[in-house]
């Protein structure tokens, strides 16, 4: 008997089984705009072979002015299927089966071409769509079908067309977005004639055995989106024209909430699928923050779905299934929804990986082989980077001993868990534990490891990390100043009024830890929704609580400062920044930048602004907390370089600038990988 009966259990299709309830959804990695197609064969043949019973591409176009940007893939020809079959291939070699996502960006596609049911901009991107003619809605809708017909000659099992998340056929269908007169717009029936009439179409280009997906927004939470009564009536019709399954859709990208990040809680929306189960006679997959077999064990069993869709923690581990089906669900590389290697690197132009796992969509360049000459090895510090390199090279065979100043792996890991909405990070280090033992890793925790006790080994790791930065002010050095180590680690209770020197990830961090009630958000959805404004769509159009955001009361009052003039955070991820920005705000965070420090004294902290420095101002503060960046540890590095041992030094002990666990474990996995 497994663990996870209802996460294993089989689901008919009628003219096809798939093996269990997990989909891999959509995720646009960057992969097929290489044309390096053997590459892409394999991050997808990873993942069936690991077990998942259905995929989805990234989004494909199905015509220029469709595609989200220009470069970005598209399947318009008979020489571009050519190109999918050799993924297709594999996918079935490995026993997977594999939907194409057919992705018609609409206002949301980034080139100046872009096309809409009206001219609207979006807030998102940067042109005016054309408002599409009668004739041009026709084009749309046979280069979507021409899409589809071409991905069955590619060997595709079937396809997603997405229709949810605010791209093409979710503009059709809101007025937000729609403003037409004619019979593709106005009244509700004809601004779903369109993903009606293309699911009907694709049905008859594609015959009876072949998949179709169709992505429905369910709660669009933006202003004027459907309600439950129409997402309903939607389905029913989608439904009837043909679809094989219904996938959940949450939010338009240009929602003011977030949806998926970290901070949202775990199946924070599995409630707005369950509202349309028993509705539709089709299978209905939920989606969003489900991250671990037992959540989506829990989310089948409650009757929210027939399936689940996971997309990020298949980068972060491609044997997900199979993990869960053998009972080691503990190794499961966990997602911890940071989007840092993710989405941030695909807004960012850059190819996808995954901050937990680097090897994501680089399967076929970091491989991780058995050593052939089995060495020991030292590694010293237990923080992202000397665990990713203790682990990797344990795996490749080699007699690896950790060392480790404190008496508990994670290093700094270990603060990040303990931001609110950044729970996820506890999983992260108990991982490490668990596989850490599994690859029989001799863990020396509590020791401060000395040159000394190094000569014996083949080779030394050095992954110190970092020291906090000293700001240098006057006054520093008065009782009411802490680090944010102080704060983090519960060594210093700050007071009513806080001021915080430096505005990086860390600044933010721990005015989001100061703010509000440690961890309150993270299992508490109803708490969570009503922080960020979100109802129910049966009672309130689009899921918008009518009332707005209503946080909790600020814990303190803060006031987060940084020298430089710009706006505030702009270091913080692509795609999280303005989560924690809006998050602070929310709480009344005062965002002060262009400030000299002048002093520190028992009233607060002194600034000046501008060049003439006259003027200082007070800022009154009970307690100020220095954040001002990081330095490496290299003590342990210069040491041993002096004794004429050459370690390898990655991490924060390597370069202290812009360090994150993403770099850290990166470097630590390819050093391990070679060595
Ligand atoms: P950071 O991002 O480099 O920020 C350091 C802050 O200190 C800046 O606001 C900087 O602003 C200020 N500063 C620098 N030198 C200073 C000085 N001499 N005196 C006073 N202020 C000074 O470093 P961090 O906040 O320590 O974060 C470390 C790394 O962890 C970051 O690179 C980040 O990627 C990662 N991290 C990320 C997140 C996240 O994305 N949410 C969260 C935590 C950590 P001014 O120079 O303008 O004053
Ligand atoms: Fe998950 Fe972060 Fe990896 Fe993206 S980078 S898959 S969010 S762990």
């Amino acid at each position: 008997m497994t663990t996870y009966p209802h996460l294993l259990e089989p689901l008919d299709l009628g003219f096809t089984t798939l093996k269990n309830r997990v989909l891999m959804g959509s995720m646009h990695t960057g992969l097929e705009e290489t044309g390096d197609w053997g590459r892409v064969a394999e991050f997808y043949g990873a993942r069936a072979r690991g077990g998942v019973a259905l995929m989805v591409t990234g989004g494909i176009g199905p015509n220029l002015e469709g595609s989200v940007l220009p470069g970005a893939a598209m399947m318009t020809s008979d020489a571009e299927a050519a190109n999918h079959r050799v993924v297709t291939e594999r996918v079935h070699g490995e026993g997977g089966r594999i939907a194409m996502q057919i992705l018609h960006a609409g206002r949301y596609a980034y080139g100046p071409g872009c096309v809409a049911p009206s001219p609207v901009k979006s807030p998102i991107s940067p042109s005016v769509p054309k408002e599409l003619d009668e004739a041009g809605i026709e084009q749309q809708i046979s280069d979507i079908v021409r899409a589809a017909r071409l991905a069955q000659d590619a060997g595709y099992d079937g396809v997603e067309i997405m229709g949810s998340e605010g791209y093409f056929l979710n503009q059709f269908i809101v007025t937000h977005t729609n403003k037409r007169t004619d019979r593709w717009g106005g009244s509700y029936e004809n601004r779903i004639r369109l993903p009606i009439e293309v699911v009907q179409r694709v049905r008859d280009a594609v015959g009876e055995a072949f998949i179709i997906i169709y992505r429905l927004s369910m709660i669009d939470l933006v202003p004027n989106g459907s309600t439950h009564d129409e997402v309903v009536h939607l389905a029913r019709e989608i439904e009837k024209a043909g679809a094989t399954i219904i996938n959940t859709g949450i939010g338009w990208h240009e929602a003011r909430i977030p949806t998926i990040a970290t901070s949202v809680p775990r199946r924070a929306f599995a409630w707005v699928t369950k509202k349309l189960m028993g509705k539709v006679g089709i299978p209905i997959i939920t989606s969003n923050r489900i991250n671990t077999p037992e959540v989506a064990e829990a989310v089948l069993a409650e009757g929210c779905a027939d399936m689940v869709s996971m997309a990020r923690p298949m980068l972060a581990d491609a044997d997900f299934v199979m993990k869960a089906g053998a009972g080691r669900a503990d190794r499961i590389a966990p997602c911890i929804a940071c989007n840092q290697a993710c989405l941030d690197h695909t807004f960012g132009g850059k190819l996808t990986t995954c901050l937990v796992n680097p090897r994501a969509c680089h399967e076929t360049e970091l491989v991780i082989d058995k050593a052939e000459v089995k060495k020991s090895i030292a590694v010293i510090g237990a923080g992202p980077a000397g665990l990713a390199a203790a682990m990797t090279a344990a795996e490749r065979g080699h007699r690896v001993t950790l060392f480790e100043r404190l008496d508990e792996i994670g290093g700094q890991l270990n603060m990040a868990k303990e931001i609110p909405g950044k729970e996820e990070f506890f999983g992260l280090v108990d991982w490490y534990r668990t596989m850490l033992d599994a690859y029989g890793v001799t863990l020396r925790l509590g020791i401060e490891a000395r040159s000394d006790d190094l000569a014996d080994y083949d080779e030394v790791i050095v992954a110190t990390g970092v020291n906090p930065r000293d700001p240098a002010i006057p006054g520093q050095d008065g009782a009411n100043v802490a680090s944010y180590i102080d704060i983090l680690r519960g060594r210093v209770t700050a007071g009513e009024r806080v001021a915080i020197i430096g505005a990086g990830g860390i600044g933010f961090d721990v005015a989001e830890y100061l703010v509000g009630d440690p961890h309150g958000l993270a299992e508490n959805i109803p708490l969570w929704m009503k922080e960020w404004g979100v109802a129910d769509p049966e009672a309130h159009r689009a899921g918008l609580a009518p009332e707005g955001p209503q946080p909790a009361a600020p814990a303190r009052k803060i006031t987060l400062l940084q020298r430089k003039s710009q706006a505030l955070g702009k270091t913080l991820g692509k795609t999280t920044g303005w989560i924690h920005r809006a998050s602070l705000r929310m709480k009344d965070v005062n965002f002060v930048g262009g400030v000299n420090y002048e002093r520190i004294d028992a009233g607060g902290l002194h600034v000046s602004f501008g060049e003439s420095r006259d003027k200082p101002t007070l800022i009154e503060a009970d307690t100020i907390v220095l954040c001002a960046g990081q330095v490496q540890n290299r003590s342990l590095a210069d040491d041993l370089i002096a004794r004429g041992v050459t370690p390898h030094v990655i991490g924060g002990a390597d370069v202290a600038a812009e360090l994150d666990a993403k770099r850290a474990i990166d470097q630590g996995t390819r050093l391990a990988a070679e060595i």
